[in-house]
């Protein structure tokens, strides 16, 4: 293995987090209910420029309704998913709260990728496009819409940031 770069996927609940990992690490899309409630990870190996990058990303597999996601689990994340619902607004407009506590937690230069979750939900959109654009350009990050239902954008969302933390590495131990 080349690299192991730690990943986090932050969110309000039920915007698809547990989803989009299960496609990106398994190309799933569960149709179970979640058993265990606790922080749990997986892990994806990746070919960027010919290396071998290993992901491992974090999910707060519920834990976001107490709270309980702390310090321990930003720590050394290097980059993140913070996903929201284009079929509910609440969850946009958290999202300049969940980009603060990243960045206070998990350090100011972590890699962002901003994703409009449930984009197969055309007819019950609530967030236009156009907003989740906006705002990815105003706070600097990466911007994708998504659905772990069908796949859509899911590998990439993953990959770019991924693509963007290896740039970063590279360069510094060059
Ligand atoms: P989490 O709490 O953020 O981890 O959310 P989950 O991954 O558990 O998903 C919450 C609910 O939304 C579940 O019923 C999922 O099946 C559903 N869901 C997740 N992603 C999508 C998607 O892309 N499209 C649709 N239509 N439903 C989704």
């Amino acid at each position: 293995m080349d690299y192991v770069f730690k990943m986090v996927v932050i969110g309000d609940s039920a915007v698809g987090k547990s989803q989009l990992l299960s496609r990106f690490s398994k190309n799933e899309f569960r149709s179970d209910i979640r058993a265990t409630v606790g922080v749990e990870f997986q892990t994806k190996t990746v070919l960027i420029e010919n290396k071998l990058v290993k992901a491992q990303i974090w999910d707060t597999a519920g834990q976001e309704r107490y709270r309980a996601v702390t310090g321990a689990y930003y720590r050394g994340a290097l980059g993140a998913l913070i996903v929201y619902d284009i079929t509910k607004h609440a969850s946009f407009e958290h999202i300049t709260r969940w980009l603060e506590e990243l960045r206070h937690l998990a350090g100011p230069s972590v890699v962002v990728m901003l994703v409009g979750n449930k984009c197969d939900l055309e007819g019950l959109r609530a967030v236009p496009t156009e907003a989740g654009k906006e705002l990815a350009e105003k706070e600097g990050l990466l911007f994708l819409e998504t659905s772990a239902l069908d796949a859509t954008n899911v590998e990439k969302a993953f990959h770019m940031v991924l693509e963007r933390i290896y740039r970063r590495t590279s360069r510094k131990s060059l």
